[in-house]
């Protein structure tokens, strides 16, 4: 969907440190956060580009994160909740109408399947 390069990932976390990066992360997010509020307070094309700009800087920025805390698991836990994602929309409901939710949100807790295929 997008074109992200692996190679200018890994020498951003090389050249700056996972620890820099994770920084920037947290900051990345702030600022989504930040731009959807503007968005939702005051739709219009100046606030939805800034929502595309951020969208952008933490796609960038969790494809980080995945390098520096585990590719293997983050791919898992992807698979895993896109599954689940399609099985709440086979189901014809919204996510915020499951009633158990919380159930998978202790399932989600315990972590991926050991021994999953990639
Ligand atoms: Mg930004």
């Amino acid at each position: 969907m997008f074109k992200i390069d692996p190679d200018i990932l890994v020498a951003a976390i090389c050249s700056w440190g996972g620890l820099a990066q994770i920084e920037k992360a947290r900051e990345e997010c702030r600022e989504l956060i930040e731009a959807l509020d503007d968005y939702l307070a005051n739709p219009t094309a100046e606030t939805i580009n800034h929502v595309a700009e951020e969208t952008a800087d933490v796609l960038i920025m969790t494809h980080q994160l995945a390098m520096i805390f585990s590719p293997s698991s983050v791919h898992l836990w992807v698979k895993m909740k896109m599954e689940r994602l399609k099985g709440l929309l086979a189901l014809g409901g919204s996510v915020h109408e499951i009633p158990h939710r919380d159930e998978h949100r202790r399932r989600d807790l315990q972590g991926p399947p050991v021994g999953g295929e990639s």
